[in-house]
């Protein structure tokens, strides 16, 4: 994927988008915090952390990652860290209103980002992981425990989208996670 491919779409998944400055202001993170499940770009969290964008992840998404982190752990030397967990609702909604003015129309905004609920990450059913290690691991393997990627331009955000040995589904196009 090209560096601009990746731009966008890291910006459609919530991290580190840039804004001018005045726009930035209306819609700051610097009003989140870590109850709406808010990691700093840049930050990532470890799969122990009690902060609540690990805790409050589904406790079933949360037992495969920290299995699979075992697994990676064991056999390549990698740690499965998260850029991005459970997200509050009006974290999200942040996040959609900084699509909104970035893309310029409510009707443009969905395809990069999702309003409240409508995000696994709102229901505590999706993860970004923060490496490229941990991304390709997830990506190679990860169905041994369940986990999916979901979207083909998001090589980073992961879902419980099928049982431990099973067989991921097919990977819709656009990230919008
Ligand atoms: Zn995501």
């Amino acid at each position: 994927m090209g560096a601009i491919a990746l731009a966008i779409s890291l910006a459609g998944c919530g991290a580190g988008s840039e804004l001018p400055a005045t726009v930035q202001d209306a819609t700051s993170t610097a009003q989140l915090s870590d109850a709406d499940g808010y990691i700093s770009t840049g930050d990532a969290l470890p799969l122990t952390s009690d902060k609540p964008a690990i805790a409050k992840l589904n406790p079933a998404l949360l037992a495969a990652l920290r299995s699979a982190d075992r697994a990676a752990g064991a056999e390549r030397g990698i740690a499965i860290t998260i850029a991005e967990g459970w997200r509050s609702e009006r974290y999200q909604d942040l996040l959609f209103e900084r699509a909104v003015q970035k893309y310029g129309s409510e009707e443009e905004a969905p395809k990069w980002a999702k309003r409240g609920t409508d995000s696994a990450h709102v229901t505590g059913r999706a993860v970004d992981v923060a490496t490229a290690d941990a991304m390709d691991f997830l990506n190679r393997f990860g169905s041994r425990w369940g986990l999916c990627q979901v979207y083909a331009n998001e090589i980073w955000h992961f879902e419980m989208l099928t049982t431990a040995g099973g067989t991921c589904p097919p990977m819709s196009p656009d990230g919008r996670g």
